[in-house]
């Protein structure tokens, strides 16, 4: 009976990977960005896809259209995508079968650690706020001097910083990421918030969660984990994990002054070299993007930055989350295309200011409970209800006692908005759907609607 592979075996063959047979699985952009470095140190790489015309590697031999057990049995190594769960069929056998199998992140994340001068590495995952915090903490880092890479789940793979020449790399993780976390070594990571979500993959929170906890699973005594606070599973899940505990919104760790007159600021306590950091000038909406900000610079102290060089003035939001697109006679258009669940569109509502009309729709996701959004929305101006899930989404607010206007489409959902807003008003798009009813993702349906926009202006 063949033996497991251990965290040894798989630093002895990440150490060199010269002349051995390495299966990539799953060629979409991770897959390709990890079959790309190990080609460049000399390994012979198989790529395997279900797909017959995924993308091909220079170098490699593709095996598209179907994936041959021999691949993985007989390789050195095998890698797996994100888009791969760890019980494919051939993935499960190579386990058994003693090969080390490592998950995209996984194989990246032992390879900088191996490297001769490897980057500071800080991990940001959870449910909600991940893209976001993981952008403002690249901006930290950059700003405090350090070249700097951010990607993971977000953008660019990590592979793809694996031949870089950088000090930091900011990485946002997902769960599925840390199915097989292999070599995966953070100096802080942190878990922003846990919500139902990807269960239909994970089976439970229990499993969710404890996938999202892998994080910290090769941590040292003095590397951090990052916890949202008030969350019993997650305290349960790491207390027995390796590093640092810090919380969000809890000490020790950092939380958010609110205003007293003054600026709101982030304060901290036992973090070594951390000082209270003003949020003025802070300019994204929203309690989530300053919490989002607080994770980000908690990672970047943990990481070592002096406080003295982290600057959050004027920084960036991400495309799509509450994204502001244009103000047509006095009415401001936002754009939170991004929000494809009911927590995110809460989220959104509960940082606006001001009478909104709001339009919700797409895709729906099954035994979602849209009337969970009528509390906040009872606040809106008007609520548009439109897409696949427009009439479901519209029945629920209606049993909660509010009356949404129905619609078709976007488009047209678009138009009738711009009737019921009144000067000062907004139009928040946070459709807490998804969007392939009528787009290929929140991206494009972002675009749409900020295209239909601009199109109302003179
Ligand atoms: P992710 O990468 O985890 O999907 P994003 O940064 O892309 O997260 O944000 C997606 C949506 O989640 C945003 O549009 C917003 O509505 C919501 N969101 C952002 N940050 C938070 C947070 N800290 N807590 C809860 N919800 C959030």
């Amino acid at each position: 009976m063949p033996t497991p592979a251990t965290p040894n075996d798989l630093a002895r063959t990440l150490a060199s990977l010269a002349g051995r047979r390495v299966t990539v699985i799953g060629m979409a952009r991770s897959g390709v960005a990890a079959a790309r470095v190990a080609v460049a140190r000399g390994a012979q790489v198989t790529c395997t896809d279900a797909r017959a015309s995924a993308p091909q590697v220079e170098g490699t031999t593709a095996v598209y259209g179907e994936h041959r057990r021999v691949d993985f049995l007989g390789a050195d190594l095998v890698v797996v995508s994100p888009g791969v769960p760890a019980a494919q069929a051939d993935v499960a056998a190579a386990v058994l079968a003693g090969v080390p199998v490592v998950g995209e992140m996984g194989f990246a994340g032992g390879l900088l650690a191996a490297s001769a001068r490897p980057p500071l590495l800080l991990a940001v995952s959870g449910t909600n706020g991940k893209s976001t915090t993981t952008h403002l903490l690249g901006q930290i880092l950059q700003r405090a001097g350090l070249r700097t890479f951010a990607g993971g789940n977000l953008g660019l793979a990590l592979s793809e910083a694996v031949d870089g020449d950088y000090d930091a790399l900011a990485v946002e993780v997902s769960s599925y990421q840390m199915e097989l976390p292999g070599g995966f070594h953070p100096r802080a990571a942190a878990i922003l918030n846990l919500t139902p979500d990807h269960l239909e993959r994970h089976g439970s929170m229990d499993n969710y969660a404890a996938h999202k906890c892998r994080m910290f699973a090769q941590m040292g005594p003095d590397d951090w984990q990052i916890l949202a606070s008030g969350d019993a599973r997650l305290e349960r899940l790491c207390e027995v994990l390796p590093g640092r505990r810090a919380w969000l919104n809890a000490f020790p760790g950092v939380k958010i002054d609110a205003q007293s007159g003054g600026e709101a600021q982030l304060r901290f306590d036992d973090i070594p070299g951390a000082s209270p950091i003003s949020l003025a000038g802070f300019t994204l909406p929203g309690r989530h993007n300053r919490e989002n900000l607080a994770a980000a610079v908690l990672l970047a102290l943990c990481g070592g930055v002096p406080a003295d060089r982290i600057d959050v003035r004027g920084l960036a939001g991400l495309p799509h989350r509450m994204e502001w697109v244009a103000n047509h006679r006095g009415v401001d258009w936002v754009n939170d295309s991004k929000a494809t669940n009911i927590e995110s569109t809460l989220v959104a509502l509960r940082s606006l200011e001001r009478p909104a009309v709001v339009l919700l729709g797409g895709r729906g996701k099954a035994g979602a409970d849209y009337e969970r959004l009528a509390g906040p929305l009872r606040a809106a101006r008007a609520v548009v209800c439109f897409g696949e899930a427009g009439p479901v989404i519209a029945e629920g607010l209606e049993r909660a006692g509010l009356a949404p206007v129905r619609q078709p489409s976007l488009d047209s959902a678009v138009e009738v908005a711009a009737s019921l807003a009144q000067s000062g008003d907004a139009v928040l798009l946070s459709p807490a759907c998804a969007s392939f009813d009528e787009f290929t993702d929140y991206e494009h349906r972002g675009r749409h609607f900020a295209d239909r926009v601009r199109g109302l202006l003179p």
